[in-house]
């Protein structure tokens, strides 16, 4: 995956952090060219089919993940808050789009 992509992902604003208050629940996105995908930076977990074909063959991340990365090392995450009211429809709407 080259630079510029996950660049442009980066300062377009397509790593994306959803926070519910009030429990501060968060969960990130990225939106790729084939759709949101939910990440775990923490946990270097992504739902995209590359990093599930990468962590077989031994690669371990994806353009996804090195964006989170990206965002995060230069303060570029875009932060969204939610109530927690409205998590398991979010979750919802994650899950069906995977
Ligand atoms: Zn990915």
């Amino acid at each position: 995956m080259n630079k510029d992509k996950i660049q442009s992902i980066v300062s377009e604003g397509r790593v994306k952090l959803h926070i519910f208050e009030p429990t501060q629940r968060k969960i990130w996105t990225v939106v790729g060219k084939a759709g949101e995908h939910w990440i775990d930076p923490d946990s270097n977990y992504c739902s995209c089919p590359g990093f599930y074909f990468g962590k077989i063959n031994g690669r371990g991340t994806c353009y996804h993940l090195e964006s989170a990365q990206v965002a995060r090392d230069t303060d570029s995450v875009e932060k969204i808050v939610f109530s927690d009211d409205e998590f398991p429809a979010f979750l919802a709407g994650l899950v069906s789009d995977l």
